[in-house]
């Protein structure tokens, strides 16, 4: 009885490890096509379908500045600085490597849409206008809109720029902002000029 009794479960056993190889040749297949169907976007979606939720997100305007390499070639935020401002930062940021410093742009020009949303952001953060503005400027107004300042990172960078900086002509405009250079062509003469309070003290931001 039990060699009859056993017969029929091996045979189920076999069909069922068949089925199981069966269903993985599925899964693998499916995975497939699950891939191929995940790089197709790009190839072009059908015209009038609404567009999914995470294509919408990525489609958002790309609207991040930093940080980049104050080399780099390929970044606006670096390449659409004023051309004394780069070269200056350019020669500073190869002493402060022979110091073994490596400097980064945080961020250096930016669209006025970048610029409103730092601002509408430090709003959130601080409160109101007001304390943003010790941060923030206005889009119109903002030295890094129109590719005159640039944010340097990480800290020891800035702390070495802040010593370093009048040499090259580049000078930390902000007592609050350890971070934010602009360009003053007579600095490696006369030295920085001092730097004011915060940004609401700064007349060319009334
Ligand atoms: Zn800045």
């Amino acid at each position: 009885m039990s060699t009859l009794a056993q017969r029929p479960r091996a045979s189920f056993a076999l069909a069922a490890a068949l089925g199981l190889a069966l269903l993985g040749i599925v899964v693998v297949a499916t995975g497939v096509i699950v891939q191929v169907s995940g790089a197709a976007p790009d190839a072009g979606m059908p015209g009038g379908d609404p567009a999914p939720p995470a294509v919408a997100t990525s489609a958002e305007p790309e609207i991040v500045d930093g940080p980049a390499s104050p080399f780099d070639d390929g970044n606006p935020t670096v390449t659409k600085l004023d051309a004394g401002l780069l070269g200056a930062l350019r020669e500073a940021a190869t002493a402060a490597r022979r110091d073994g410093i490596e400097m980064v742009v945080n961020s250096g020009w930016r669209t006025p849409e970048r610029q409103e949303q730092l601002l509408v952001e430090a709003i959130s953060t601080y409160g109101s206008r007001e304390a943003a503005a010790k941060w923030v400027a206005p889009a119109d107004k903002s030295s890094h809109v129109h590719g005159e300042a640039v944010d340097i990172g990480d800290l020891e960078a800035a702390i070495w720029l802040g010593q370093n900086g009048a040499e090259f002509g580049l000078c930390q405009t902000y007592a609050n902002e350890q971070w934010h250079f602009e360009y003053r062509e007579s600095a490696p003469r006369e030295g920085c000029p001092e730097a004011y309070p915060d940004p609401t003290y700064d007349p060319r931001l009334q």
